[in-house]
């Protein structure tokens, strides 16, 4: 196996400046039994070879961005480009136009766009351009979505549907956290009931409307259209957060995602976007219906800024990522590839007598050990996070990079090859023979 001793010096040292070594908690090993994550130094197509030099397949494309493998010379050219031109002008560009108008030509919900730095601060700005058009304070998100971490996305569910919110994290005021009301996803009756006692209160119902964050789960058969529907007649905006599901099942959201029965009928009237839009350099988006987004400044009484915001590096990266991702058949086949590396690993846990609930979606799929199926928080709460940590490290040690949580994604891009994938199932029927 593996070896990695320079990744667990440099932990060590990155534990005395870096706050618990990582500067995103879930590059933790915390949630997997504890240990050093792996410091990478390079990344091409997709693999990442590490400090020790030990090479990985990687399963986790930086949580979503990297759709086109790592360095793709399409988009490394871009972003060489935009390094000699000047990174930042705090200038309108015509970049900025162009991408605009690819995000409205793929989104034809959004008759208007801005440009943010992250996923967080585009969810963080819908609430509040939601809340000026409205009128009203409240929101109401669903359990075990993640939408950044903006205070009042930071907040779980109380001790029953319909309840008001709890803060999840220490320093987000209960003053805050009671303007959030959080339902189960998958649940039209617990979302009615919240509705009907808070619903006159409500700004917007935020949603992830294919949830990626509690594995992949997709939503059941018109529930969108019932949440819409819902939302709508008690006066509240629906708010899709499209962040890790825009551009990942194919080049488009999931508003238009021919997998959806109802799909004319799932518009929101707000989209939140970010990651695959910036082809791996920082970025966001938000966009929604002409009059709502005419609340923003400086045509509305809503503020919002930033000194990066629609900075050229980032603008140019996303254009060429969506450039590559308008090749034909490139989600077709990674549709395929996760078909494969799918029904691989259930085949190796039947084997050996595991139980896994695999949800593919296209060229992703989560992987849960469990017996039932996961289409809700609880559901998906509910499974062995203990073995998927041995299975995450047997896998590791076999230079196959996953993300260190049982909830998260397994990632396919367009670099991937059958070589990768039989690779990737021959280490998962051996980490299941050890399991
Ligand atoms: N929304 C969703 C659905 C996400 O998955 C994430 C990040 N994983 C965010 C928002 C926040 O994005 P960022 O990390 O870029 O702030």
């Amino acid at each position: 196996t593996i070896q990695r001793p320079r990744s667990e010096a440099l932990y060590a040292e990155a534990l005395e400046h870096i706050v618990g070594g990582v500067n995103s908690p879930s590059r933790s090993f915390k949630g997997v039994g504890g240990g050093a994550p792996v410091f990478m130094k390079r990344a091409e197509g997709a693999y990442f070879w590490d400090v020790d030099d030990n090479r990985y397949i990687d399963y986790l494309a930086a949580y979503g961005p990297i759709i086109t493998g790592h360095a793709h010379p399409h988009i490394t050219e871009a972003i060489v480009r935009a390094a000699q031109n000047g990174v930042l002008y705090g200038t309108p560009t015509e970049l900025e136009v162009q991408l605009a108008r690819m995000l409205k030509d793929a989104i034809p919900s959004m008759d208007k766009v801005r440009f943010v730095n992250s996923g967080t601060e585009a969810v963080m700005t819908t609430i509040r351009v939601a809340r000026a058009y409205t009128k009203r304070s409240k929101i109401i998100k669903f359990a075990g979505c993640y939408h950044g971490h903006s205070d009042l996305v930071l907040v779980a569910a109380g001790s029953g549907p319909s309840t008001l919110g709890i803060p999840d994290s220490a320093g987000v005021p209960i003053s805050i956290a009671q303007e959030v009301i959080t339902v189960p996803f998958n649940d039209i009756p617990a979302l009615k009931q919240a509705l009907e006692r808070f619903g006159h209160e409500t700004a917007a119902v935020m949603v992830e409307p294919i949830v990626g964050n509690f594995g992949m789960v997709m939503p059941h058969e018109g529930y969108l259209e019932q949440l819409c529907a819902l939302t709508r007649e008690a006066g509240a905006l629906v708010i899709y957060d499209e962040v890790i599901s825009a551009f990942r099942f194919h080049y488009g959201s999931s508003q238009t995602f021919a997998a959806f029965p109802d799909q004319a009928a799932i518009e929101p009237d707000l989209t939140a976007l970010g990651k695959i839009i910036g082809g791996g350099l920082p970025i966001g988006a938000y966009g929604g219906r002409r009059s709502i987004m005419e609340q923003v400044a400086p045509l509305g009484p809503a503020y919002q800024a930033g000194t990066m915001a629609g900075n050229p590096a980032s603008i140019s990266a996303g254009i060429a990522c969506l450039e590559v991702l308008k090749s034909p058949g490139i989600y077709e086949r990674m549709d395929r590839l996760a078909g494969q590396l799918a029904g691989g690993l259930k085949a190796a846990a039947d084997k050996n007598g595991f139980a896994l609930t695999i949800n593919q979606i296209r060229g992703s799929f989560s992987a849960h050990f469990c017996n039932h199926p996961v289409t809700n928080y609880d559901e998906a709460q509910n499974t062995d996070g203990e073995l998927f940590g041995r299975f995450f490290k047997l896998m590791l040690d076999q230079g196959i990079n996953l993300a260190p949580s049982k909830y998260e994604a397994w990632f396919l891009t367009i670099a991937h090859t059958d070589e990768d994938i039989h690779a990737t199932i021959e280490a998962a029927e051996h980490a299941f023979s050890k399991l």
